[in-house]
């Protein structure tokens, strides 16, 4: 069945945010304090970012700001002559490149509409919608970025666009987080009870660590493994910023989950944790299934099964960062290369080490 994507694009916002210039005639009006303020279900007005409470969100947002890039920066001219040339590239090669974009052409997109259309509303701190909203700007970049290499390739764009509705393992991946979506951009979901803060957290954690944090790795991986190779430079060049983005973008999404741990220890029961091992689980298989159907042959030095160790591998560090049991011990990663350039190593998490280190010009490294 094709996913139904359109879902998303007919809602009606939920109830607007009550401003507190419509309290009540005669309501005494109190100034903000910092211990008013949470990350969900505030009392307080979220109208106002200052005093801050969450510095590491809007430290955060300084951060993505200064990564800012544009995708007609980078010159595609060496990829557009690689990609014409009849003996430029491999069947493989260009199974694996049209694959990859059928994939994030519309990931982006979803991305985008997840935090717009539901995410924003749920969150109460007004440090941490500042994010959100240069996040949702940056995801449109990503679609920019995608949508511009297939166009300077030339390549069908009704093919690469409807991939995810086309393509088993890609349609599989999407559909695995509709649900997901669902549950956030729902009008009449709000969040206050257990039951509904449960849920959100669980869309708050699929979203960072399986969808940012898991399932655009195969991906990234595959490209710059092209450019490592001095193939597909250009292409490689936007997925380095793309990258860099996201890590920050699953880095953010981690810091939000615990933080919400951490105001409403509530939630994180035994059964909660299991459900989420579970759906972690799922994920590790389709990402590995997307692998598969990427690379049926060994291709540019990399093949499926080294991937099936890499899912892992990151799985366990996606565990570890929201206090999960880690699922599959012993994993180690086949790409210490992606490692340097990722920098899973590096990614600090506000609740590890309250050490934030970015990149903040241009400088990419391919080594
Ligand atoms: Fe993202």
């Amino acid at each position: 069945m094709p996913v139904e994507m359109n879902a998303l694009a007919g809602l009606q916002p939920q109830t607007a945010f009550v401003p507190s210039s419509s309290r009540a005639a005669g309501t005494a009006h109190r100034r903000i304090r910092v211990e008013d303020k949470s990350v969900i279900n505030s009392k307080a007005d979220v109208n106002q970012l200052v005093p801050f409470k969450y510095k590491w969100a809007w430290e955060k947002y300084i951060a993505a700001c200064a990564n800012h890039w544009m995708p007609q920066e980078v010159n595609m001219s060496r990829d557009i002559a690689l990609w014409k040339d009849p003996n430029g590239l491999t069947d493989d090669e260009r199974r694996l490149i049209t694959r990859n974009l059928g994939f994030f052409v519309t990931a982006d997109s979803l991305a985008a509409n997840n935090i717009v259309l539901g995410t924003y509303r749920h969150i109460t701190a007004p440090e941490c919608r500042q994010y959100l909203l240069r996040q949702a700007f940056e995801e449109a970049i990503h679609t920019h970025a995608y949508q511009y290499i297939v166009e300077s390739l030339d390549l069908d764009e009704g093919e690469v666009f409807n991939a995810y509705h086309e393509i088993g393992s890609i349609r599989d991946k999407d559909e695995f987080l509709i649900p997901f979506i669902d549950t956030l951009t729902n009008p009449a979901f709000k969040t206050g009870t257990p039951q509904a803060d449960q849920d959100l957290l669980k869309s708050l954690i699929v979203f960072s660590c399986l969808m940012e944090g898991l399932f655009f790795y195969v991906g990234f991986t595959q490209i710059l493994a092209l450019g490592r190779q001095n193939k597909m430079t250009g292409s490689a060049e936007q997925y380095m910023y793309i990258l860099r983005d996201e890590s920050m973008h699953c880095n953010f999404g981690i810091d939000l989950v615990n933080q919400i741990k951490l105001e409403n220890p509530h939630l994180w029961t035994a059964k909660f944790r299991e459900e989420l091992t579970g759906i972690f689980q799922k994920a590790v298989e389709l990402e590995y299934r997307y692998a598969e159907d990427t690379m049926p042959r060994g291709v540019l030095g990399l093949n499926a099964p080294m991937f099936k160790e890499y899912l892992r591998f990151i799985c366990n560090r996606r565990c570890q960062q929201i206090g999960l049991e880690v699922m599959y011990p012993g994993a180690s990663n086949p790409f210490p290369w992606m490692a340097e350039m990722i920098d899973l190593k590096k990614e600090r998490n506000f609740f590890e080490t309250r050490v934030i280190e970015y990149q903040t010009g241009g400088a990419l490294n391919w080594e």
